[in-house]
């Protein structure tokens, strides 16, 4: 992929809000918010599971965003669903695509707040990269969301929102009349690797992914989703317990003294306590093997001697080993490693009996890179405010 690939990006229009701020979101509710939010507006307390059933159904597998359009109910209470709720995603505010397929979306959140989402399609699936906060508490010295600071954690709403976004625009919810268990999807993935540290969301990461994860909701298996972790350890069993995703870590260094520096947190809960609380967690969630995300920068993590150190300190842990380029941002204070020490690394951590893929750089003609679209987008929003100031438009 070079910089002049052929690319698109459309600015779409935003359907205009209502004056509904009043109205509540079903978005995001548990089944049991729901059950209590249709009792408040009158539902008899015995018709209400059913109801969360039909509404659950029509928002979740079906993709409809409109009351008059739930057929099997009376029109009656779809007049009364209307009158007291909304059916709410974040809005696209501009997508753009790949000549390799991937699709980038900057979504527009309440308050004004933007996210992003990126959609990669692979071979016989296609996995959609979620955000989980607006910008980030940790500062991560390689990560260009590190130096943004938080500004708030997203809702569960905004969260399983993302994925209906997407697959409104993959064009994916089933046609009625079809099963849409049988549908072979293109949206069959979930990674929490986008914008945020999912762990310091948990609730409200937890809502989205039970929406996620039910079989009367969107749907995929517990082993579809993994969420990222640079190793916030009290909450890594709590995930094991209350989601049961896998689990990728940011692990990224060997020793405290250079992890201490990429991934500060380290200074809080070091390797050797994170290392513990990895070693419970597939018993604990009953899942498979732990994704080690390692960042490959030039000089820093990656000699021989840390990939030897690397497999001495996993041992025992069944897992892969992620060897991520790394993806350089304007005023970044590192390189990426040159691809033949990343093979040689890779080389060392296969011999040892782990797999080791190289991620391949998707999307790079529209910067699909961690916290790269926003702030292109918002380099190109001043740039255009500095040019109206300059010129006294
Ligand atoms: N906060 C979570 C999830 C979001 S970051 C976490 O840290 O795990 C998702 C992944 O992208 C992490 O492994 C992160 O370390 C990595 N990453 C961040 N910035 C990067 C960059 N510039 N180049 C390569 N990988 C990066
Ligand atoms: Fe936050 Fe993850 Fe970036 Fe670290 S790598 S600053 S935890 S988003």
């Amino acid at each position: 992929m070079t910089a002049q690939s052929p690319i698109t990006q459309d600015v779409l229009t935003l359907p205009r809000k209502t004056e509904e701020g009043a109205k509540r979101n079903l978005v995001g509710l548990s089944r049991a918010q729901m059950r209590d939010a249709l009792i408040e507006i009158g539902t008899p307390e015995r018709q209400a599971k059913m109801r969360v059933g039909q509404v659950w159904a029509w928002i979740y597998q079906r993709g409809v965003r409109d009351f008059a359009d739930m057929t099997n109910l009376s029109k009656a209470f779809r007049a009364d669903l209307a009158e007291h709720f909304v059916i709410e995603v974040p809005q696209v505010v501009t997508r753009a695509l790949s000549e390799d397929g991937t699709r980038k979306y900057l979504l527009r959140i309440a308050g004004g707040h933007e996210v992003e989402a990126v959609y990669i399609p692979e071979e016989g699936r296609g996995t959609l990269c979620i955000s989980s906060q607006v910008g980030c508490t940790l500062t991560c010295s390689f990560c260009h969301t590190g130096t943004q600071r938080l500004v708030r954690n997203l809702t569960a709403g905004e969260i399983v929102g993302q994925v209906m976004v997407v697959r409104d625009d993959l064009g994916e919810w089933p046609a009625p009349g079809r099963n849409p268990h049988d549908e072979t999807r293109l949206l069959s993935n979930v990674v929490l690797m986008g914008m945020g540290e999912p762990l310091y969301n948990f609730d409200n990461v937890r809502d989205a992914m039970k929406i996620v994860m039910d079989g009367e909701g969107i749907s995929l298996s517990r082993r579809r989703i993994t969420l990222s972790t640079s190793g916030v350890v009290p909450e890594i069993a709590r995930c094991a317990e209350e989601i049961g995703c896998l689990l990728a870590v940011s692990f990224h260094a060997t020793t405290d003294e250079v992890r201490d520096k990429l991934v500060p947190i380290n200074r809080r809960w070091n390797i050797e306590t994170l290392l513990g609380a990895l070693r419970e967690y597939p018993r604990l969630s009953n899942s498979e093997r732990i994704t080690f995300e390692y960042v490959m920068l030039n000089g820093v993590n990656d000699s021989d001697e840390d990939a030897r150190r690397l497999v001495k300190l996993i041992e025992g842990i069944p897992a892969k080993i992620n060897l991520i380029p790394f993806n350089p941002w304007p005023g970044a204070p590192y390189d990426r490693s040159s691809n033949n020490r990343i093979r040689a690394f890779a080389d060392i951590v296969y011999k040892a009996g782990y797999a080791s893929p190289i991620r391949t750089p998707r999307g790079e003609d529209i910067m699909a890179a961690c916290g790269q679209l926003k702030s292109e987008t918002q380099r190109e929003r001043k740039s255009k405010r500095q040019i109206e100031a300059e010129t006294g438009s």
